[in-house]
This record gives C-alpha cells, sequence and structure tokens, in this order.
C-alpha cells in the first residue's frame, strides 16, 4: 500500500503545464540533442520566452532556478506556506520527466541564478535580474573538499581581481554570467571564500573547452580560466567581511536551495522511467497489482512496487526539505536527506528499468538507457552521495566538519 499525498491544489495548473512542456517540447528532441552533444537546443529559446512571460504575469508562482529565494515579504501572515521553493521542486520534476539535459540548458534558469537569489541582496537582486548564470566552484584540484579552493580574488581599488581555474561548469558556455567561488585570503580557510558574480565578456574570462560525457549531453560542460579577470566589487554577492563564524555558511547557504532542485530533477527522470517501465511491462503481461502484497506478484511487479515506495520517499524529503525553505526554516539536514534519497535512488530506479525490460531498455529505441545515464550525475554534483552522508551524519551527531571527515 502506498499513500499518495495531494499537490498543493493552487500549483495543479503549473505542474500541469509544465508537464505538457515536458511532453510535448523536450521529449520530442530529447534523442536529437543526446546524440548532438555541444549543439544548442534552439527551442529553448522560445520556451524560455514563454516561461519569462509566465513568470512576468505571475502565473508560474515564481517557480524555477531562481524561486529559492527565502523572501520575508510574501509570508503568509502567521501560517504556514507553500511558495516558490515548492513551487520550483513541483515543476522542476515534471521538467525532468521530459528531460534533465534540456531542463539543465534553460536560459536563465542555472544553478547560478540560484545562487545569486540564495545570497544577493535585494540591490543585485534587481542588478542581475534576468542574467543566466552558471555555477563555478569545483576546480582542477578541489570537488568535495570545496572549502580548499585555490581562485583567488584580490580588491585593487573599485575591483576584485580574479585567478584561477574552475572545471565542469554547467552551462559555463552558454550562459552569460558566472558566479564564481574564491578566497580573499588563503590563510583564513574557508570563511575567506565569496562568491562573485562576473558577466560573459569580461576581459580576463575564457571558456578553455567543453566536456564530453556519459549523461546529460544536451547540458553543456565548461573549463573557465580567470587570469587577471577584473570585477566591480558590488559583484561580491552578500558580505565582504570575514567571519570565521558565518563566513563559509554564507556561500553554503546556495546549497540548502539546490539541493532540494537537484532531488527535483532525480525524482521527475525516476518517474519517466517508471512511467514507461510500466507499460512496457504491461505489455508484456505483467500488471502490478496494487491491492495483493508484493510477494504473492511476479518478480518484476514486486521490484516495480518496491520502487515506487523508494521514489515516493524521495519526493516526500524534496517537498519537506522545499517546503522548509519557504518556511524560512534551517533545512541544511533535510536538504541533504532530500538529495541524498533522490541521486541514490533516482540512478538505481532508471538503471532497474533497463534491466526490467531487457533488450528494449538498453536499446536507443527507447529513452530508458539514456534516462539511466542523465540520472547518474544527479547523484553526483552539488555535493555527491557520500558528502550528503557525511552532512547528514554531522548534523545527526551534532559534530563539526573538523570532528568528521
Ligand atoms: C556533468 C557535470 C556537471 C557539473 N556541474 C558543475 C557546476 O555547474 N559547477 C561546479 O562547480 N561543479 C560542477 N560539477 C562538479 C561536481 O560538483 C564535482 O564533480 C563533485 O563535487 C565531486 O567532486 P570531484 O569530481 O572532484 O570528486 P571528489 O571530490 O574527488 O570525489 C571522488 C569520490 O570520493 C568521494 N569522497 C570525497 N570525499 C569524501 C569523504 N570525505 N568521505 C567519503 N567519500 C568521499 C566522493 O563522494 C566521490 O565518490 C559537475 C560535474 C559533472 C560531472
Amino acid at each position: 500500500m502506498s499513500i499518495w499525498l495531494d499537490d498543493p491544489r493552487k500549483f495543479r495548473t503549473l505542474t500541469g503545464q509544465a508537464h505538457q512542456v515536458a511532453m510535448n517540447m523536450l521529449r520530442p528532441i530529447s534523442r536529437t540533442y543526446d546524440r548532438a552533444e555541444h549543439a544548442y537546443p534552439k527551442e529553448l529559446d522560445m520556451l524560455a520566452a514563454m516561461i519569462d512571460g509566465l513568470a512576468e504575469s505571475g502565473a508560474s508562482e515564481g517557480a524555477g532556478a531562481a524561486g529559492v529565494r527565502r523572501d520575508d515579504t510574501d509570508q503568509d501572515a502567521g501560517g504556514v506556506k507553500n511558495g516558490t521553493n515548492l513551487a520550483s521542486v513541483m515543476s522542476i520534476a515534471e521538467m525532468c520527466w521530459g528531460d534533465v539535459g534540456l531542463l539543465l540548458s534553460m536560459p536563465r534558469q542555472g544553478l547560478g541564478n540560484s545562487a545569486i537569489a540564495s545570497v544577493a541582496d535585494d540591490e543585485q537582486l534587481r542588478r542581475f535580474e534576468g542574467v543566466w548564470a552558471g555555477m563555478a566552484i569545483t576546480e582542477p584540484g578541489t570537488g568535495s573538499d570545496s572549502a580548499n579552493i585555490t581562485t583567488t580574488a584580490v580588491l585593487d581599488g573599485d575591483e576584485y581581481v580574479i585567478n584561477g581555474e574552475k572545471i565542469y561548469v554547467t552551462s559555463g558556455d552558454r550562459a552569460d554570467h558566472i558566479v564564481v567561488w574564491a578566497t580573499l585570503d588563503r590563510d583564513l580557510g574557508r570563511a575567506a571564500i565569496k562568491s562573485f558574480v562576473v558577466a560573459k565578456g569580461t576581459p580576463g574570462m575564457r571558456v578553455d573547452r567543453l566536456e564530453h560525457k556519459l549523461g546529460i549531453r544536451a547540458s553543456d560542460t565548461a573549463t573557465i580560466i580567470f587570469e587577471d579577470c577584473r570585477v566591480p566589487k558590488e559583484n561580491l554577492l552578500g558580505s565582504p567581511e570575514i567571519d570565521p563564524k558565518g563566513g563559509f555558511a554564507g556561500a553554503m547557504a546556495t546549497f540548502d536551495n539546490t539541493r532540494p532542485l537537484v532531488a527535483a530533477m532525480a525524482v521527475g527522470c525516476a518517474t519517466a522511467a517508471l512511467d514507461l517501465t510500466r507499460e512496457l511491462l504491461a505489455g508484456a503481461g505483467v500488471v502490478v497489482d496494487y491491492d495483493r502484497p508484493a510477494h504473492l506478484q511476479s518478480a518484476a511487479a514486486a521490484k516495480v512496487l518496491q520502487m515506487e515506495a523508494d521514489l515516493e520517499a524521495a519526493r516526500l524529503l524534496m517537498l519537506q526539505a522545499a517546503w522548509m525553505a519557504d518556511n524560512r526554516k534551517p533545512n541544511s539536514l533535510e536538504a541533504s536527506m532530500a538529495k541524498a534519497k533522490a541521486g541514490r535512488v533516482g540512478s538505481d530506479i532508471t538503471l532497474c528499468c533497463v534491466e526490467l525490460c531487457g533488450t528494449v531498455g538498453y536499446s536507443e529505441n527507447e529513452l530508458l538507457e539514456k534516462w539511466a545515464r542523465d540520472s547518474k550525475i544527479l547523484d553526483i554534483f552539488e555535493g555527491t552521495q557520500q558528502i550528503q552522508q557525511l552532512i547528514i551524519a554531522r548534523r545527526v551527531l551534532g559534530l563539526s566538519s573538523a570532528e568528521l571527515k
């Protein structure tokens, strides 16, 4: 038996529209841009313009990558709120039922946009409205250990001078802005790490190369070099003060908002795989009976039931983490739990669907093999499975990052 909680009524139009877009606009071009790696999916321009229109009219409920801002002003008086974080995870899951790589390529919906929405002050938020921003943290020598980044930002007059190399930047080529993490002083450790918004075309910043990848091939992944790249000092997001107690927490706050979004991508992709698998199995005479215990059904039906339960657990954790953000509750633990669960079961489910459907699952005639490739990254970026488990363990045990590594 499964428990299915209804989606909030006010988001039904939004999620319905997102599902239609996924089915009628993303799915039909999904295979094309999987094969044409690095080709720009030009169809997304029209889609992004439609999304902008919905945002202006208020019909999108502020959903999307930038919908993660924790806004004091629109808090329902005294009550709980189903807000833009919830709208974002629900609409992103629907879009990723269509295609994760294309969702990640959507103009003006980059992870850098979420970083700006999370950390920018009101003036910066206005100044960077409408930009398309990628997010550059990872370096050749630094991945999970993001506190060790070596890219530097040195104040010189009214500008910061940035030097360093960033790798694996999603939308790094196509986005018009990059949010780059750099340290103000390497001797001061994680507290000195800040994020900076750099506009494309700024002298000293260049895209060096693009990566060929296992999955999400519709999404461009770039190496970006910063050589004496000068940005106005007003482009530092948040406070320039180095506060040993809270400095890194400022930049890290982005993850509390973006991890539920990545969980949503995993939930959407796994839902797609499971929906198609159920259809293909039914065509082969395997029907899941929800009124009988799993152990009295065929092995395939029992497996579907188990995957559905896992997926529902991931979906509920995703909703909880986003809902907590909407209600301005600290959600680092829940954001990591959602990302860990959804990232892991997303990969497991999509791969198991390939297995259950046999040759049909493995062939390029269906999208099952593609979804198995696409979902793997969702258990890696924005913090790997192991890193989420580490964060969860620290929070549950009350240990610091120095005490539990
Ligand atoms: C397609 C793609 C898109 C990406 N997009 C972006 C982007 O937009 N911006 C960006 O900044 N980065 C991006 N990344 C980089 C991604 O965030 C990193 O790959 C990720 O953080 C892991 O870092 P790493 O690859 O250096 O692996 P490592 O940190 O070297 O980890 C290797 C393995 O060791 C494990 N491990 C590491 N530390 C521990 C520990 N303490 N305990 C237990 N296990 C541990 C990891 O979980 C992993 O399994 C992207 C990567 C890919 C592949």
